[in-house]
């Protein structure tokens, strides 16, 4: 039995019943119960479900820990959140979770002027917008409208440049000003492979001289009450605790200092976001050393002491978590469509009345295989496979011997799998693994696993009950070799079931997908964004909110900006032009693309 890392990467969110994984909320209704309605309302191909409870949890647990430390430290400056945008602008996501922010006055981050517009739309009135990134003259001047419309925002300054456009703007405008916050530029380093946004050869923030700079220019220009922030982002998923304790001394330190410097208006750090989530399915390589609870408390504690010793008024916290507020709200499900060795079953074989001694031998392999000698046989047979290829090239042996023998090795490999202790199966992988081809792109949807190797946990969504003894290889419907998630033996050993896709269904969950993942992913081979179902579960069941289907293969063209009527036009005159056949079926096959072109691209097998 294979639990699939749940208890490692799960957060108690799930749990597995009847050997079927479900949602350990409301009801716990089975994910594959949710799955079969809604195939059998027609929603084939790849989804991506949203669960509202999850969104909550995550927004919730933040305040509840953060409220805690500040309880227990009795810190006097308050607790503030805002989600950066960049993480999952989807409206299925963004608009749930605005709503569910609301009572905590949770807010929005932006780093772009379309992020900027989003937030000006739909952020809860009194919560705070945050604004990083590098900005023009019209993203400024958005900023000033979003403040003028009574929005709480804060612009917050990559350099000097911006400072002297927010000074000239502010000349230009209305009394209303938004409020400034300066990027700080530490010293002090990430760790992980998203470290980048932080070290002094970051590429953002002000260094010591320039943060002196702008207080002046600030000062100079009447604008230092609008002063409010400063603001650091040392990079995501930080696995360790210690960078981050650092950063936060040495911004500590800058804030007292800019205080001690006039800035009075000065009262709120935002930290940025980077607090990790347990990625990992394989006890042995965890992908964080601290809790929440440690993150707030170590928060909490630092800026207390720093504050005390400077004998200055206690911050304001501010964090931007955008990956620990969505990647677990969104589970990618994929069917299985094919495995690949089925292709070998033993109806296939056609032994002829005499066969080379070779392919007598693998039958006697294939009759004899005990599991004493399992791995033996299993290894004996693959040598046997090789001088039958050779003997095929020399011209010794011919096509259907070939197919037999390459039939007799997979079984013989499938019988051993079926003998073998699981210590053993790590150890023969390598020649009995299992392909399993999944409707889904990787590019599309995991396109940090092809970028950055970033693993996702992955497991069968029912027979939890039964043994997987397939050593699995999972492969995209791309056209690209690099769609593959390999079997490691050593480092993410994924076992899968043997199971007969012809003629019962087998989905894959692809879980802990709700951060950067979607807007990051790719249109390689023009597959679009998975169809997307908001689920709200509650004590008596569960209901589907909304759907939003994925993009028709004529959407994706237009969004390459193909003229989409011209190529319909020319579908259609090539159709009547065509000599082949008559007009009726004409008629009929300008339907069936009709139909096609207005669906979308992923396979529909199951
Ligand atoms: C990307 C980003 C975040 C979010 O980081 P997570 O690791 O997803 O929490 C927060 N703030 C800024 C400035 C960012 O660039």
């Amino acid at each position: 039995m294979n639990n699939y890392g749940i208890d490692i990467w799960g957060d108690d969110n799930f749990i597995i019943k009847d050997g079927k994984v479900c949602l350990k909320y409301g009801c716990e209704p089975a994910i594959i119960d949710i799955v079969n309605t809604l195939q059998d309302d027609g929603y084939k191909g790849p989804l991506i479900l949203r669960f509202k409870h999850l969104i909550k949890k995550q927004i919730e647990q933040i305040y509840k820990s953060f409220n805690k430390a500040i309880k227990e430290f009795e810190y006097e400056g308050s607790f503030n959140a805002v989600y950066p945008l960049k993480v999952n602008q989807y409206p299925g996501f963004v608009k749930n979770l605005v709503k569910l922010g609301k009572n905590l006055n949770y807010g929005l981050e932006a780093g772009s002027k379309a992020e900027l517009l989003l937030a000006m739309a739909y952020n809860n009135e009194n919560s705070p917008i945050t604004v990083n990134g590098f900005k023009d003259k019209e993203l400024i001047t958005m900023g000033f409208i979003a403040a003028e419309m009574g929005h709480k925002i804060t612009l917050t300054i990559e350099g000097i440049n911006e400072l002297e456009m927010i000074i000239k703007t502010a000349k230009e405008r209305f009394k209303v000003k938004p409020n400034i916050g300066l990027r700080v530029r530490l010293h002090s380093l990430g760790s992980g492979i998203w470290a980048k946004s932080g070290g002094i050869n970051s590429k953002f923030g002000l260094n010591s001289t320039e943060l002196i700079e702008a207080v002046g220019l600030l000062k100079e220009n009447d604008l230092l009450d609008c002063f409010t922030m400063i603001h650091f982002h040392i990079g995501s998923q930080i696995h360790e605790i210690h960078p981050l304790k650092k950063a936060l001394s040495e911004a500590g330190n800058i804030y007292v200092e800019l205080r001690k410097m006039g800035a009075n208006s000065l009262k709120n750090i935002n930290l940025g976001g980077g607090l990790a989530i347990e990625y990992s399915q394989f006890e042995k390589s965890p992908q964080r050393n601290y809790t929440l609870s440690e993150y707030a408390n170590d928060i909490v504690f630092i800026l207390k002491t720093i504050a005390g010793q400077k004998n200055e008024k206690e911050p304001n916290i501010y964090i931007e978590s955008g990956r620990f507020v969505s990647a677990n709200h969104a589970v990618l499900i994929a069917p299985v469509l094919e495995l690949f060795s089925q292709e070998y079953s033993e109806s296939k074989l056609k032994l002829k009345d005499k066969n080379p001694q070779l392919i007598d031998e693998l039958c006697d392999l294939y009759k004899n295989i005990k599991p004493a000698n399992a791995v033996e046989y299993m290894h004996d047979s693959c040598d046997h496979l090789d001088s039958v290829l050779t003997l095929f090239d020399l011209g010794y042996v011919d096509l259907q011997d070939r197919s037999n023998a390459e039939i007799l090795v997979h079984l013989i490999g499938k019988k051993a799998i079926s003998m073998l202790s699981a210590k053993h199966l790590l150890r023969t992988q390598k020649e009995v693994q299992e392909r399993y081809l999944v409707n889904f792109s990787m590019f599309q949807s995991l396109p940090d696993f092809w970028g950055l190797g970033q693993e996702f946990p992955i497991m069968p969504l029912d027979r939890l009950d039964k043994n997987p003894t397939q050593s699995a290889s999972i492969w995209d419907i791309t056209c690209d070799s690099d769609g593959e998630i390999s079997f490691d033996a050593n480092k993410r050993p994924l076992f899968l079931h043997d199971v007969d896709v012809e003629k019962e269904d087998y989905f894959l969950g692809f879980f802990l997908v709700g951060a950067y993942q979607e807007v990051l992913g790719m249109k390689h081979n023009l597959f679009t964004h998975p169809t997307q179902i908001c689920i709200d579960v509650n004590e008596k069941g569960y209901e589907i909110e909304s759907i939003i289907e994925s993009q028709s293969i004529r959407d994706i063209l237009e969004d390459l900006d193909y003229d989409v009527r011209e190529i319909d036009e020319i579908l259609k005159e090539r159709i009547e032009n065509s000599k082949l056949i008559d007009d009726r079926s004409k008629k009929q096959i300008l339907g069936e693309l009709f139909i096609f072109i207005h669906d979308n691209g992923y396979l529909k097998n199951i």
